[in-house]
């Protein structure tokens, strides 16, 4: 059994992980300052004998003994992530040179949980690992893109200074049960604007496109990459290569929930990007991984659970 620490284990991606991790039998430490992840998401797991959570900000050191370390804490939507930006990039730089000492004194095996939005607007598409990418330094966007950004290089400068053994997963946009319904992203956005007959939120002229990955396809992958061979460092690019317009995300989703909404278009934010698929040929060959879930059945589960949190 390993002994197996999740910062940000309370979040909506955090906290499938810890379902799996502990459904599998290890040992989970569950880390957490519930900014934007909740109790709720894990009080399932708390009379669990092998689940343990703890009230912790990341940004502070934390000595405890583990076998591996996923890195997930760190606000992901934009309307959280810029609240308090500098926050955000103290999250995932302090973070992980904490997360990182920690590895190093344990001898832990660490994954971060690393992003699409280092590739920022791409011109190359889709985006396979070697690209590296057009993020704006001086943006709305960059508190997170390039802290984000740094987090990696601190990885890989612990792998070649230190000998960790780091993984490197970019995560690209993925939905599921959980998700925040105030999260401000696409998916919950329009979700809970169909059900509660609202007019869903496009901004701009929703010509944009993004890939959408069911959250148990992504949460394979992760687990796949932490218990690969112990010289893959990534970094690996995770998500679904199915990509869609934000029209067609929109209609999608009217189709399955009904009612009477249309679609309302709003100004883009500042720095959005036009466009975001996937490369995921590396993890295919290393982690004999692709995504299983396709965007129809996903959506079906994650209206499911917006009916029930709504009507709560
Ligand atoms: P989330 O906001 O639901 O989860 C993040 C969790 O981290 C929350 O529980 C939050 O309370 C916690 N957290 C934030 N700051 C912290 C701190 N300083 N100390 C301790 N805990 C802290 O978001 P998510 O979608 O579950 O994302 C999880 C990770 O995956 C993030 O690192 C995110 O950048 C990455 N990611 C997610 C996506 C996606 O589409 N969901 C895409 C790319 C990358
Ligand atoms: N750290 C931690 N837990 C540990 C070991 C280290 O939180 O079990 C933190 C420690 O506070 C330090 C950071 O990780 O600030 C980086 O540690 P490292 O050993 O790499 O650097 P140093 O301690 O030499 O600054
Ligand atoms: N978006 C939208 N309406 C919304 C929320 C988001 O049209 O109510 C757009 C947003 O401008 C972006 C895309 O949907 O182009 C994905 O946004 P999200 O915040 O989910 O993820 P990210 O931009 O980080 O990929």
């Amino acid at each position: 059994m390993n002994r197996v620490l999740v910062t940000g284990g309370a979040g909506f991606l955090g906290s499938h992980l810890c379902d799996r991790l502990v459904g599998r039998g290890e040992d989970v430490l569950c880390v957490d300052n519930f900014f934007t992840g909740s109790k709720r998401n894990v009080a399932h797991l708390l009379e669990h004998p092998y689940f343990e959570l703890m009230r912790h900000d990341v940004t502070f050191p934390l000595y405890v003994e583990v076998d591996r370390i996923f890195n997930l804490a760190c606000p992901a939507s934009p309307i959280h992530y810029q609240f308090d930006p500098v926050q955000t990039t103290k999250t995932s730089v302090h973070g992980a040179i904490n997360m990182l000492g920690l590895a190093k004194r344990v001898k832990a095996r660490i994954l971060q949980a690393s992003t699409s939005e280092v590739y920022g607007d791409p011109e190359v598409h889709p985006q396979p690992e070697g690209y590296w990418g057009r993020v704006n330094p001086v943006g709305i966007r960059s508190c997170y893109d390039e802290g984000k950004r740094c987090a990696e290089t601190l990885f890989f400068d612990y792998w070649r200074q230190h000998k960790l053994q780091i993984k490197v997963v970019r995560i690209f946009n993925t939905y599921g049960p959980r998700m925040h319904p105030d999260d401000g992203r696409v998916v919950s956005n329009f979700i809970c604007q169909a059900i509660t007959g609202k007019d869903l939120t496009i901004y701009g002229d929703g010509s944009q496109t993004r890939s959408f990955c069911y959250v148990d396809d992504l949460v394979d992958g992760m687990m796949r990459m932490m218990d690969s061979r112990a010289d893959l460092t990534g970094p690996v690019n995770l998500g679904n290569p199915g990509e869609f317009t934000m029209i067609e995300l929109a209609e999608k989703i009217l189709s399955l929930v009904g009612g009477p909404s249309k679609l309302r278009f709003m100004p883009l934010p500042e720095d959005d990007p036009r466009q975001r698929r996937p490369d995921i040929s590396l993890a295919g060959a290393e982690l004999d991984w692709k995504p299983k879930v396709a965007l129809e059945d996903g959506l079906k589960e994650t209206v499911a659970y917006f009916r029930r949190v709504l009507a709560q």
